[in-house]
């Protein structure tokens, strides 16, 4: 039976509740991160369902990624029991693909038509284009979001062709065919607006000029539309995205209500102000309010620590989540009190470790593996950029199995052995095995599905939030995620803002990192650690590093210098000889 529909709007307070209550047409939340967009939406939802006899069947809620997407399809489950399985809960991607499986032969494929990866994209457009140097540039202009040169239109068009040919789409195509699709045929454009007379987009300030077009296609300028998100955390620019279409929105859909959160409930005090701090000199939105609700009376301050290099930095990561495990943490230490996690109520699934790009990881990984300490990576490249995942997807239909989760564990171990005496790549194997096994274990027996799934998923999907293990995410991946403990490493010139060394980069660059910047910060509950090496090596250079431009924007008096040596003098000796 569904839950009783008394007590949706119950866990929302008065602002989150008018967001929520507000009835049809174009609704714009915009409002700073932890404030509860997320929630707030999804409370909407479940209420115009449940109490405003909206059919689950009519919804269409769009989310980043795959991973936001399964959460929300989990609290819409909680909220309105079976009924929520009717509501279309999809990323744009997934949505593309599930309109051109509908509309296969319109697109010129067949119902079972496969999708193009990074790899295959290339090997298709160094065919047409002669040579693989060719080809990449013209999948360079292919993603631009805007019109590429006239002079390329004739081998566009050939890629595309022998795209069709072969029954594949890339990943371009799987939003770009469907808008086509619906422009050319006003009549299937209606259609498939009387079948989602409500839409959510969730991270709209992140939305790219596909994306973009398809949504407007999908929703007329009255339509039931909510778009929720915050220019402030606009961080995939370089990707294509576009802000502007957010700040846009309410002259898109004239006459659209616009909402404001500015409750912040995931972080305590001191997160709020500093992080609020550091967004103000590149901040999208005017007189921005953020303040912190919750009973922190008197939040710790913010831990920065300058490391010797990037090696001392890890294992000072390494070495503090022991402390905030084993009990009494520097904080409390230092300030003679015992605060929330003295009690050793954190485990290692609380505490994330960031970074702004991917090789940063490294350190980290071995510091970890020294230390002990599990840890989860993930970034937000493409499951299939894994050179594992890719041979494991190669594996998969030679292996058999009466689920794809099965045949998936067939394939790593066969690979596994065939690369014995390769460790490095029997590793890779194994964590490719890891990455995708959930996502497996839901295709059942379906390989096709779990293929399209596989090309869809972003490595960040795969982020299992009940392995009791560290996470380690690149910036970009931590987007909509929280975490009671949350180390930002590397906060230096160079890296954050990220750029050559020396080189200045342009202003919307710098303006892009400080809200990278901005997401990373406002990921922490509790504790936040700013760390920086005074001397790192970067593409096999050492260089000394200054730190971060963005940290000056912090108020010092919210900070604190987590000092390695002072910390490890007042520790209790066998302590100390365990952890050091
Ligand atoms: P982001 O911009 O980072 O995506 P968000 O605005 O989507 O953040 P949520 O993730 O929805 O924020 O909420 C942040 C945290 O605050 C979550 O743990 C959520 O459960 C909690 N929260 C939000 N609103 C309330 C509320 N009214 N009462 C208690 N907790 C709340
Ligand atoms: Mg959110």
């Amino acid at each position: 039976p569904a839950p009783s529909a008394q007590g949706i709007l119950d866990g929302l307070d008065p602002e989150q509740r008018a967001a929520a209550e507000t009835p049809g047409g174009p609704l714009l939340i915009v409002a700073g991160p932890g404030t509860g967009k997320t929630r707030t939406v999804t409370r909407r939802i479940a209420h115009l369902v449940a109490e405003r006899g909206v059919p689950a069947e009519r919804f269409l809620a769009i989310t980043f990624t795959r991973r936001a997407a399964e959460e929300l399809a989990e609290r819409l489950a909680d909220l309105l029991g079976p009924a929520a399985a009717r509501i279309t809960v999809a990323t744009f991607h997934r949505l593309g693909l599930l309109i051109l499986r509908e509309q296969h032969e319109r697109a010129g494929l067949s119902p079972a038509f496969g999708i193009a990866d990074t790899a295959r994209q290339l090997e298709v457009a160094a065919e047409v284009a002669g040579s693989e140097r060719e080809g990449r540039r013209l999948l360079a202009l292919r993603d631009r979001a805007e019109d590429a040169p006239a002079e390329a239109a004739p081998a566009l068009a050939a890629y595309e062709a022998r795209l069709r040919e072969l029954d594949l789409v890339d990943f371009t195509g799987l939003v770009a065919l469907p808008v086509r699709l619906l422009e050319e045929d006003p009549e299937l454009a209606a259609a498939y607006r009387a079948r989602w007379p409500w839409v959510s987009v969730d991270e709209y300030q992140d939305v790219d000029e596909r994306q973009y077009a398809l949504l407007r296609m999908l929703t007329g300028p009255e339509a039931n539309v909510t778009a929720i998100g915050d220019p402030d955390q606009a961080i995939y620019g370089f990707r294509g995205a576009d802000v502007g279409f957010f700040l846009r929105f309410t002259a898109d859909y004239p006459g659209a209500a616009t909402v404001r959160l500015s409750r912040n409930y995931r972080s305590n005090a001191t997160i709020v102000t500093a992080a609020a701090q550091a967004i103000a000199p590149a901040s999208l939105v005017p007189g921005r309010e953020l303040r912190a609700v919750g009973d922190f009376l008197d939040p710790p301050r913010i831990g920065v620590h300058a490391a010797a290099d990037e090696r001392a930095e890890a294992s000072f990561v390494a070495r503090a989540i022991d402390r905030l495990l084993g009990g009494t943490s520097w904080h409390s230490l230092d300030s003679g009190r015992v605060t929330e996690d003295g009690d050793g109520g954190l485990s290692f699934s609380d505490i994330c470790v960031l970074y702004r790009t991917d090789a940063q990881s490294q350190a980290i990984m071995s510091a970890f593996n020294t230390a002990g300490v599990p840890y989860q990576k993930r970034s937000h490249d493409r499951l299939l950029a894994r050179p594992g995942v890719r041979a494991l997807a190669a594996e998969l239909p030679h292996r058999a199995g009466e689920t794809v989760a099965d045949r998936v564990r067939a394939a790593v171990e066969a690979l596994c052995e065939r690369h014995a005496a390769d460790a490095d790549a029997a590793a890779d194997l194994r964590t490719a095995g890891e990455l995708v096994l959930p996502l497996a274990r839901q295709c059942g027996a379906d390989l096709a599905e779990f293929l399209s799934a596989l090309a869809l998923g972003a490595e960040v999907d795969a982020l299992d939030p009940r392995a009791d293990r560290v996470a380690l995410l690149t910036l970009h991946a931590a987007k909509g995620l929280e975490f009671p403990v949350v180390f930002l490493v590397g906060c230096e010139d160079g890296l954050l803002p990220h750029g050559l060394p020396g080189a200045a980069p342009d202003d919307t660059d710098e303006a892009e990192e400080r809200r990278l910047f901005f997401v990373g910060m406002t990921r922490a509950q509790q504790r936040l650690y700013l760390s920086r090496a005074r001397r790192r090596t970067r593409r096999g250079a050492a260089a000394d590093a200054a730190p971060s431009v963005f940290l000056e924007a912090i108020d010092p008096a919210l900070t604190m210098p987590v000092d390695e040596e002072s910390a490890a003098r007042r520790r209790p000796r066998d302590r100390q000889m365990r952890l050091l």
